[in-house]
């Protein structure tokens, strides 16, 4: 077996060699620049881009007209959070998201608000799953925009986006949802989750990194977004710049496998990922769940180590590429802002751990990590004073901290 092992999916995936494949021949034979009109290399280069934005509508229930091609989800987000908020501005200036979005949608609602906008941030229950009644109480009459993520890249949580949808429809507020981890992996169908504006990126479904797209809905509503790149006008104006061709056909094709190999892929992450988790928790005390077992992609198993700190847990798995709920985006080891929201204690949220199970995981691989994460528990335990502590049945809510400890 090839090490390290890969078992961080929601970070990225590997490219699908029939993805390579689809997209050789836009970097050399077929090289012409999309808009180009009066040529052949520009027809055919259009052509390729046209197929794809066909492959992608297909593989989320859209028009092709209605996919804006971004450079990824993050820049997709600032379109549709930033385009809707500048364009609606004279309706409300309100908006509504949660505390367990992605840094894109955190960060671009922030920004807004240090112009004037006002933003709502849901608490999620303790699955980290955002309900029905939290949108509803949280809906204004200047509120213009719902922005709630389809499934949460590091817990795995699937919100109630059509009911969520419907809401938002029956009340005339635009509904942006964050698919970047849902697409390929539970069915997204714009029409009938009634989404406005969604999200999604090649390099999490097996295609290339750099490329993603906005979908944004033409009719009932049709919806109108202030273009937040000046250029040439391309992609209906709402988004400038020399389309990256061999890119967006391997995003085209990577959406098609997306839509075709749905359901093939689910089940076989699926089965991994739960018999790795009986595995871990029939070898093993004290782990404990992060998100909601029953709305959860069948990708993620994100599991707290209670009594092994989570960074020295990744440096004892050498061999399995994971991420921690702490540290992930800065040098400081901050516990995740997604545990955080969820009122995971800090304790739990520094030992968790995301496991992210993919189309090209083995039963093989499964087995050596569930060997070498017991084995790294086990002996990461045996240092720690306060598993001890619990081995012999001493109740760690009486003991005086005072004079030292750890923290
Ligand atoms: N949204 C979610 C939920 C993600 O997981 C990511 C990836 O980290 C992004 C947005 C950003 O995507 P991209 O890397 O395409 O900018």
């Amino acid at each position: 077996m090839k090490l390290p092992i890969y078992f961080d999916y929601q970070a990225t995936t590997p490219m699908d060699p029939r993805v390579l494949d689809a997209m050789l021949p836009y970097f050399t034979e077929v090289f012409g620049n999309a808009a180009s009109r009066s040529h052949a290399f520009g027809w055919k280069a259009e052509e390729a881009v046209e197929n794809a934005r066909a492959q992608i509508a297909a593989a989320i229930g859209a028009n092709p007209k209605e996919i804006v091609f971004t450079s990824g989800s993050t820049e997709a987000i600032n379109l549709a959070i930033k385009g809707v908020a500048e364009m609606y501005a004279e309706k409300g200036k309100h908006i509504v998201t949660s505390l367990v979005e992605h840094k894109a949608v955190l960060d671009t609602c922030k920004h807004l608000e240090k112009n004037g906008y006002e933003v709502t941030y849901l608490t999620p229950e303790k699955t980290g799953r955002i309900t029905l009644e939290a949108v509803k109480a949280a809906l204004r009459d200047d509120t213009i925009l719902v922005a709630l993520m389809w499934a949460n890249n590091e817990i795995g949580t699937l919100n109630p986006v059509r009911e969520i949808g419907a809401l938002c429809h029956e009340k005339g507020v635009l509904f942006f949802s964050d698919a970047t981890q849902a697409v390929g992996k539970v069915p997204v169908d714009v029409e009938a989750d009634h989404v406005d504006l969604l999200c999604l990126s090649g390099h999490k479904i097996y295609g290339p990194k750099g490329v993603g797209c906005l979908y944004v809905r033409r009719k009932n509503p049709r919806v109108r977004l202030v273009a937040q790149i000046d250029g040439g006008g391309h992609e209906r104006g709402m988004r400038s710049g020399t389309l990256n061709v061999p890119g967006i056909v391997g995003l085209g094709k990577a959406c098609e496998l997306a839509r075709t190999d749905l359901e093939k892929d689910a089940k076989h992450a699926s089965e991994l990922r739960d018999y790795f988790e009986s595995k871990i928790f029939a070898a093993l005390d004290h782990v404990h769940l992060n998100g909601d077992k029953d709305h959860r992609l069948p990708t993620n198993s994100n599991l707290s180590f209670k009594y092994v700190e989570g960074e020295s847990m990744i440096m004892g798995i050498k061999d399995i590429a994971v991420s921690s709920g702490s540290a992930c985006t800065s040098a400081s080891l901050e516990p995740s802002h997604v545990l955080r929201a969820m009122g995971v204690g800090d304790e739990l949220a520094h030992s968790s751990i995301r496991f992210g199970f993919g189309r090209f995981t083995t039963k093989e691989q499964v087995d050596f990590a569930v060997e070498h994460v017991v084995a790294a528990v086990k002996r990461l335990r045996e240092l720690s004073p306060l598993y001890e502590m619990v081995q012999e049945g001493i109740d760690l809510s009486t003991v005086n901290w005072q004079g030292g400890g750890t923290h």
